[in-house]
């Protein structure tokens, strides 16, 4: 079964091919970042419209890379939420609209279960049951994983998620967007044990975070600190150390608390190597395994979409007709319950709305005029993964 997954949750366009034989194919993805830098963080009607004009070429182009054709594709899958309502709505849109184009069934996923579950892209992959540690921009949590659609969650952020803290103090230093990234660069050459931050909750005896004082702590540093020199980069080490042992400790109390031997780390906090080095560390001296996905699929990316679709179709456990609906602030405890969702028109309409997107795209055999939304057709710069 050949799977196409859609990301479009946020300020990146993904599309990747997942077959269930051969593995991922392959997977593209459009960044962003510099369209929303100068903003100092994401305008969404921005983010709308680029993954608008970036979605139907960059699908394109991954099929030519895989040397695959839109008649190839077996299903669709598309993150459902949470994310921003527009950009979810792209994706959503798109995806109907070529399943219905090409008679195969849509799934709408949940963003978090695609980062859940992207650590299985890895190799060696870890086996079921497992905890998991979700840490991204928009949430941080423990959950046990015992099969596909069988999570628990465990524990989590009781206000900012570790991605968000990592973005908010990034900005009290004074340093671009996205500030994880930039934050954790600064801090290689700053002295993690130059000043004392606390490190929230780490002895509350629960399995919950808390970041939203260690953020204030770094502010009243940087208000009463000089900050030039090398302070900057000893306060970045400083809070990056802080966040981390934290991370690390409620992640070992989860593995012993539920008795497993398997950990894996997911979302875009994922990528940071000080995080990365210290859970190994601290998972060898506890005798528990573990495990990453690849380091292009910690942020957000197709293929994560595409992964968790194929295994919930293959266990029966996901199918839909074209009809959707997105779900920008769907709650994760459970699943199932979607606080708020946007109803859209008839996949027929939309379907015809989307598919002027599409200059040269074959839609089942149909051809598909041209629109003003599409100046060339061309998407670029894109990094590409072949896999
Ligand atoms: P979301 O889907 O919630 O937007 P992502 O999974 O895309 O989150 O991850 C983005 C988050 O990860 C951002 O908050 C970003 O700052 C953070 N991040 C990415 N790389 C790093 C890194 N190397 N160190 C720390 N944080 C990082
Ligand atoms: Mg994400």
């Amino acid at each position: 079964m050949l799977v196409l997954g859609i990301e479009t949750s946020c300020d990146e366009t993904g599309v990747a091919l997942y077959d269930t034989g051969a593995g991922l194919l392959g997977h593209l993805l459009f960044s962003q970042v510099a369209m929303h830098a100068e903003y100092g963080g994401v305008v969404p009607e921005l983010a709308s419209r680029d993954h608008v004009r970036r979605l139907l070429p960059l699908t394109g182009q991954l099929l030519e890379r895989c040397g695959r054709r839109l008649a190839d594709i077996d299903a669709i899958a598309y993150t459902q939420g949470p994310g921003l309502a527009g950009a979810l709505l792209v994706g959503a849109a798109v995806a109907a609209s070529l399943g219905y184009a090409l008679n195969v069934p849509v799934v709408g996923l949940h963003h978090l279960e695609g980062h859940l579950l992207s650590p299985l892209l890895a190799n060696p992959a870890p086996r079921f049951p497992f905890i998991a540690l979700l840490v991204s921009g928009g949430h941080t949590q423990l959950m046990r994983v015992d099969a596909v659609g069988d999570y628990q969650l465990l524990g989590e952020t009781v206000d900012d998620a570790a991605g968000e803290a990592f973005d908010k103090t990034a900005k009290l230093l004074g340093l671009s967007y996205p500030g994880g990234p930039a934050l954790s660069q600064l801090a290689q050459s700053g002295n993690p044990r130059c000043f004392k931050l606390p490190r929230p909750m780490i002895a509350s005896g629960d399995l919950n975070f808390s970041f939203s004082g260690l953020k204030t702590a770094v502010l009243t540093l940087v208000r009463g600190a000089n900050t030039g020199g090398h302070a900057k980069a000893d306060i970045a080490a400083s809070f990056q150390q802080a966040i981390v042992e934290v991370l690390v400790a409620k992640s070992a109390n989860a593995v012993a608390r539920e008795g497993l031997d398997q950990l894996v780390v997911a979302g875009g906090v994922g990528a940071n190597r000080p995080l990365r080095e210290a859970m190994s560390k601290k998972a060898e001296r506890e005798g528990f395994a573990v495990f990453y996905p690849p380091q292009d699929l910690c942020t957000d990316n197709g293929a994560m979409i595409a992964f968790a679709a194929a295994q919930r179709l293959q266990a029966g456990t996901l199918g839909q007709n074209h009809s959707f609906s997105v779900k920008p602030r769907w709650r994760w405890k459970p699943v199932e319950s979607a606080r708020s969702s946007v109803k859209v028109n008839s996949p027929a309409v939309v379907g015809a709305q989307a598919s002027r997107m599409v200059p040269g795209l074959k839609l089942a055999g149909r051809s598909v005029p041209k629109s003003s939304l599409m100046p060339g057709g061309r998407v670029e710069p894109w990094t590409t993964v072949q896999v």
